[in-house]
C-alpha cells in the first residue's frame, strides 16, 4: 500500500466466541480484530481470533492496542505466529488502573493450567504496556473514552492526516454515556460500532455490554459519522441472519462488518 493512505481491515468481528461452518462464511467467524494501515503505521485494534489472519512481517514494529481484556478481544494473542520469531519487536498496550500490571493480567488466563505459556515465554520481542492517552503512535493520535461494558472498556478514536476512525466495541448504549460518546465521534469518517443483538435478544440480555442496529444508527446520526460498520456479531447471527438486518438498514453508508472487509478513507 501507499505510505499515504489510511485503510481499515477486518481480521475478526464475531463477538463473545469464535464459530466457523458454512453458516457463517459471508460474515465471518474470527472474533474481535481490525487492522489499521496508517502510512507506515500498522496497529491492531483488539486481538481476537481474527488476528491469526494478520500478517507477520511488517517494517516497522506493529502496535496491538486493546481495549479491554474479555477472552474474545484477546484469544489471538496465543496462537499468532510473530510471537514465535526471536528477532521481531511487537508492542502491546493493555488499558489497566494504576495499580494493576498488565502482563501480570493478562497471564492470568495465559498461565497452566488454561494454557501451557505465559505470553514472554513465546521468545519474540513483545513489549508489554499500559498506553497513557493521548497516545501518539508515529503520526496516529489515539485518544480514549470509557464506554458502558461490564468491568469497562475503551471506545478509541484514532487520528491521522485529518482523517478518523472510531471504535467503540462492547458498549451497550445507555443516555449519560451517550452524551460523552457522542462529541467523542463526531464527524468521524468510520465509525465501528457493536450492534451484537436484535431488539428481541436485547430485552432478555440488558445489562451485558452490548447494543442492537437501532443504537448504532442512532450513534451515526447524533455524531454525523460519515460511514458506520456494524460490529462484535453474536455467534448465534448466521449468514442469512446478518443479511436480513442488514437490508432492513437501508442507509447507503451503513453495513455489518465482513471477515475481509478492506476501507480506504
Ligand atoms: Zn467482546
Ligand atoms: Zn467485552
Amino acid at each position: 500500500m501507499s505510505s499515504e493512505e489510511f485503510r481499515l481491515t477486518v481480521l475478526g468481528t464475531r463477538g463473545s466466541m469464535p464459530i466457523c461452518g458454512e453458516n457463517y462464511s459471508i460474515y465471518g467467524g474470527n472474533t474481535s480484530c481490525y487492522w489499521v494501515q496508517a502510512g507506515e503505521e500498522n496497529i491492531f485494534l483488539d486481538a481476537g481470533t481474527g488476528l491469526l489472519k494478520a500478517p507477520v512481517e511488517f517494517p516497522k514494529p506493529p502496535v496491538i492496542l486493546l481495549s479491554h481484556l474479555h477472552l474474545d478481544h484477546i484469544l489471538g494473542l496465543g496462537v499468532y505466529p510473530r510471537l514465535l520469531h526471536s528477532e521481531l519487536e511487537t508492542y502491546l498496550l493493555i488499558p489497566a488502573n494504576e495499580m494493576e500490571c498488565p502482563l501480570n493480567i493478562l497471564n492470568s488466563f495465559y498461565t497452566p493450567p488454561f494454557w501451557p505459556l505465559n505470553l514472554e515465554e513465546y521468545g519474540s520481542q513483545l513489549h508489554i504496556d499500559q498506553p497513557l492517552f493521548p497516545l501518539q503512535i508515529g503520526d496516529v493520535r489515539v485518544s480514549c473514552m470509557s464506554g458502558n461494558h461490564p468491568g469497562s472498556c475503551l471506545s478509541y478514536r484514532l487520528e491521522w492526516h485529518g482523517k478518523s476512525i472510531v471504535y467503540m466495541t462492547d458498549y451497550e448504549m445507555e443516555p449519560l454515556s451517550f452524551m460523552k460518546l457522542s462529541p467523542f465521534a463526531a464527524d468521524t469518517d468510520l465509525l465501528l460500532f457493536d450492534a451484537q443483538y436484535s431488539p428481541q435478544e436485547y430485552e432478555r440480555k440488558k445489562g451485558f455490554g452490548h447494543s442492537t442496529a437501532l443504537s448504532a444508527l442512532k450513534m451515526m446520526k447524533s455524531c454525523r459519522a460519515k460511514k458506520i460498520l456494524l460490529i462484535h456479531h453474536d455467534p448465534q447471527s448466521t449468514d442469512d441472519i446478518l443479511s436480513a438486518r442488514e437490508k432492513m438498514l437501508e442507509i447507503v453508508h451503513a453495513h455489518y462488518a465482513r471477515e475481509g472487509d478492506t476501507i480506504l478513507l
